[in-house]
């Protein structure tokens, strides 16, 4: 994995947005590791704190794009929360997209504007670097190089997302996962427009 490069996508994609969706201060940015979850066809994948203004992503087994398309939809309800648009009052259980119309919205404004970022932002890229498209895709990022690799520092001068990563925990399994997995991304990526994933 180029580590210069995957930070380089963050970062990228970060300023993109900043610039797209106008919010002010960048939030906070965990990457959570967490087996289990990673497990679950219907595990989480990424959600936006409010309060502490912070953007948590589930990293295990993910496409870095796929990844990186849960940030642009995050930093929508980060821009909504900055307006004052992220009405906490209401329903907030499981099925509140269905059940509370504020919320539904503002789920309808991220995946809409956060899928177009995304879109805009690969497209132009690719555009700028047409070799990207050949480059060996990244493999889905182990948070221990993360670490080794003092990428919190980087994005945090660069972008200014902060990284919290006393969030990571990563178990040696995983690791041993890892390999596996490595093992098994060499296929190239195919265009993947299809299927709106759940952010
Ligand atoms: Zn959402």
């Amino acid at each position: 994995m180029d580590l210069n490069q995957t930070e380089e996508l963050f970062h990228g994609l970060g300023q993109f947005a900043q610039e797209r969706m106008g919010f002010k201060k960048p939030p906070t940015l965990n990457l959570m590791s967490d087996s289990e979850n990673a497990t679950k066809t219907l595990g989480k994948t990424a959600y936006y704190d409010p309060q502490g203004m912070s953007v948590t992503i589930y990293t295990d087994g993910r496409h870095t794009k796929d990844i990186l398309r849960s940030l642009a939809h995050e930093l929508v309800h980060h821009t909504q929360n900055e307006n004052g648009m992220l009405n906490d009052s209401g329903y907030h259980g499981q099925g509140y997209a269905q059940k509370n119309k504020d919320l539904r919205k503002s789920e309808e404004e991220a995946y809409l504007n956060g899928n177009m970022c995304f879109r805009d932002w690969e497209d132009g890229l690719k555009q700028d670097k047409p070799t990207i498209y050949n480059e060996r895709r990244y493999k889905t990022m182990s948070t221990k190089n993360w670490k080794n690799n003092e990428l919190m520092e980087n994005l945090t001068h660069k972008f200014g997302l902060k990284m919290d990563l006393g969030a990571l925990n990563e178990a040696e399994e995983a690791e041993e996962a890892d390999t596996i997995a490595e093992e098994q991304n060499t296929e190239e990526e195919k265009d993947e427009d299809e299927g709106l994933g759940e952010q």
